[in-house]
């Protein structure tokens, strides 16, 4: 394979402006994925972040989150629970509500996919506001996991997200 490093990965996140509102610049983890290559290298030097942090499962944030977590779980051997909007999940669930910009959203995490104290990564695409990647971290404390990190692909620094994690964070790529 063509050696990338983490300047050139960049180069295939395409940047959508007003999407999928006015004043919003979209990074679309799209563009990244289907590029072979760039897939590749993005989801091995994500694993390599996370698997000092030995997590015996990964929760994946819906949507773009099942994506990350898939190739990091299959590289760190570790199982994958999914983190999902109301109306989604079988059976039991506990879920957690949080307040967004306008309005309010709930997480769900089935009852039971969590064991007590199980070592827990959480993935998502995008650490953007960290409103999503706070109420994944609560929802799954409430389910019984030890936390013990965070995993994005990209990370808006700017808006300084990372300051309502606590957990270590990795991001692989940022922007001011
Ligand atoms: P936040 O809760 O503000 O950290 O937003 C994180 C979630 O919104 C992630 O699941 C992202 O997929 C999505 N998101 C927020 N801002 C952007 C953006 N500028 N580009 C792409 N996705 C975004």
């Amino acid at each position: 394979a063509r050696f990338m490093n983490d300047i050139d990965l960049k180069q295939y996140i395409a940047s959508i402006p007003d999407f999928p509102k006015p004043g919003i610049l979209f990074y679309d983890i799209g563009s990244l994925m289907r590029n072979a290559d760039a897939w590749q290298l993005a989801t091995a030097r994500m694993a390599h972040a996370v698997g000092p942090w030995q997590p015996e499962q990964l929760a994946a944030i819906e949507s773009r989150g099942f994506l990350t977590a898939a190739p990091l779980a299959t590289r760190l051997g570790t199982g994958i629970v999914m983190l999902r909007k109301p109306g989604k999940l079988p059976g039991e669930t506990i879920s957690h509500s949080y307040d967004l910009e306008y309005g309010s959203d709930t997480l769900h995490i089935q009852a039971g996919a969590i064991k007590p104290g199980q070592r827990v990564v959480v993935t998502d695409d995008m650490l953007a506001t960290g409103g999503t990647l706070a109420a994944s971290i609560a929802l799954l404390r409430k389910a019984g996991a030890n936390v013990v990190g965070a995993s994005v692909m990209m990370e808006l620094t700017a808006l300084r997200g990372r300051e309502k994690i606590d957990v270590p964070v990795h991001a692989l790529l940022s922007y001011d």
